[in-house]
């Protein structure tokens, strides 16, 4: 798995898809389904459901819609299945799903 600092994760997220972070697009390891924050804001009138830049990096779209029949998430028990990017953070780190080609 490869292994990025944020600032790392940032500017490759500018380089591949320009600097507003709603068209970075995120594969989820277990469905493949590609997302954007875009994608979820079909949800943004429902206030119990917290939505930002980075939901896309954490979340299938699966678990808000049901158009997408998946409920993974990087921060799960099986993190990204080794096909994500792993932040480095002073503490040790944590997992997001990889960028869409
Ligand atoms: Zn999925």
């Amino acid at each position: 798995m490869r292994q990025l600092t944020r600032e790392e994760w940032r500017s490759e997220r500018v380089s591949k898809f320009g600097e507003d972070p709603a068209k970075a697009r995120y594969v989820c390891p277990k469905c493949k389904n590609v997302a954007s924050y875009e994608d979820f804001q079909i949800f943004k009138e429902n206030p119990d459901l917290k939505v930002d830049f980075e939901t896309p990096a954490f979340n299938c779209l699966g678990r808000y819609s049901e158009k997408v029949d998946c409920d993974w998430a990087a921060y799960g028990l099986f993190g990204t299945l080794g096909e994500g990017i792993k932040i480095l953070t002073e503490a040790s780190g944590f997992e997001v799903f990889d960028f869409a080609k």
